[in-house]
């Protein structure tokens, strides 16, 4: 049988099928033997290891929801679950996925014509086509649904985009950014895909973040860049299509954040176990057990709440809510479990040898890309009161 992880107390990993196991427990494998000696190099460095990207492909881990491309059939939790089990070893390579797998290729899935599917998903799927979702603007973010200031003008069988972005991961490297902007003519927000060798397009990277750091961000500047029409994305018409491909990542994201506090705990697990204080472990000590215990805590709870979340869109019922409280809460559960994980490595902690210091740096984009913890929250506010308050 598949062996658990130890962070797993309940053993949800269970709930998987057989099939779903062996490919996690494959998953799990490649990332022990071939991310995790790279991780802290590359994440120092601030750059990505894209020699890793043709075997997360032949994994299956790129465009595992689509059915056309997909390797075998399988199921949002277990989808989820591979979120989990990236972003316990390197949330890097997981937000890489994220962005290639679930928003890309998600955007594609979602407003792409049958053409544009059978044209893009199967490279991308392989890894010959890297993509990049651009919707975050340099002026708009949280609002990002009102609030674009990127145009798309109609001009005969192209259009011409104009404006600027802002945090786009992959794009510095990717072949094809998904761009969202507003069509002046009818002021409702529209998807394209533009090649990133087009003229006009450049992307710089953003230096000197202190988290996700092999994670290229860039910003990008269109200026009057033309797009053809064939290009165009026929099934975003409005931002109400973007969110759809949102509802779809965001539990992912929870997945992932649970991922990063499973990360750090084994990590400080490891630690206090050998670590010895007053002539003993650390781990034999009341008030480090106690923080042990919370950890495993929070790593549960959150994993029963994805779990179900991720069931609902198995079952076709997730809504908007249930994606933004996985989220939220998910993230939350996760900072404080990194800054448990850390304070238990005491000075050690805030070193990348010792394993933590990289997971809970990384903890804090993850606590605010794909819609802020405060924003998920008020997603959810809104479907507790029927009031939207963040408006
Ligand atoms: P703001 O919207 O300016 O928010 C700042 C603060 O104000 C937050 O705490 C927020 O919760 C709060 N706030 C805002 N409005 C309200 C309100 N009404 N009520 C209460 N609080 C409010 N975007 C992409 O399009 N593609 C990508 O690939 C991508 N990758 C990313 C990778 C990283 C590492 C990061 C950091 C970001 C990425 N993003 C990407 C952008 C990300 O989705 C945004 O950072 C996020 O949506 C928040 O927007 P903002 O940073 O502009 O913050």
């Amino acid at each position: 049988s598949t062996p658990r992880l130890a962070a797993d107390f309940f053993g949800f990993q269970g709930r998987l099928s057989p099939a779903e196991q062996e490919a996690a427990l494959r998953v799990r494998t490649f990332l022990e033997a071939e991310v995790r000696p790279v991780a802290d190099g590359f994440w120092s460095r601030a750059e990505f290891p894209r020699h890793l990207i043709p075997s997360l492909a032949r994994l299956g881990l790129l465009g595992a929801f689509v059915p056309e491309v997909r390797h075998f059939e399988n199921s949002a939790v277990y989808r989820g679950w591979i979120a989990l089990e990236l972003a316990r070893v390197d949330a890097g390579v997981a937000t890489f996925v994220g962005v290639q797998s679930g928003l890309a290729m998600g955007a594609v899935h979602v407003g792409g014509s049958p053409e544009q599917q059978a044209a893009w998903l199967p490279r991308m799927a392989s890894g010959e086509v890297v993509g990049a979702f651009g919707l975050t603007e340099p002026l708009s973010g949280s609002d990002s649904a009102r609030g674009l200031r990127t145009t798309a003008r109609r001009e005969g069988d192209h259009w011409v985009l104009r404006g600027e972005k802002r945090w786009i991961g992959n794009a510095t490297f990717a072949d094809v950014v998904v761009v969202f902007a507003k069509d002046v003519a009818d002021g409702q927000v529209k998807g394209f895909l533009v090649a990133t060798d087009s003229p006009g397009f450049t992307a710089s990277k953003i230096e000197d973040k202190i988290s996700l750091r092999s994670v290229q961000n860039a910003d990008l500047v269109l200026a009057d860049v033309v797009v053809a029409e064939d290009r165009r994305l026929p099934g975003i018409r409005s931002f109400r299509d973007v969110a759809t491909v949102l509802r779809l990542t965001r539990c992912d994201v929870a997945w992932q954040a649970i991922g990063i506090a499973m990360g750090a705990y084994e990590a400080a697990l490891a630690y206090a176990l050998q670590r010895e204080q007053f002539g003993k472990p650390i781990a034999a000590h009341q008030l480090v057990q106690d923080l042990l215990s919370r950890c495993v805590g929070n790593i549960t709870a959150s994993i029963a709440l994805c779990l179900q979340a991720s069931t609902l869109q198995d079952e076709g019922v997730q809504r908007d809510e249930h994606s933004a409280l996985a989220k939220s809460f998910a993230t939350s559960r996760m900072r404080e479990t990194v800054a448990w994980a850390r304070e238990i490595l005491g000075g050690n902690g805030i070193v990348l040898e010792h394993g933590v210091a990289r997971f809970f740096a990384d903890a804090e984009a993850i606590y605010s890309y794909e819609g802020t913890r405060d924003m998920n929250s008020l997603i959810v506010g809104r479907a507790i009161t029927g009031h939207q308050a963040f408006v």
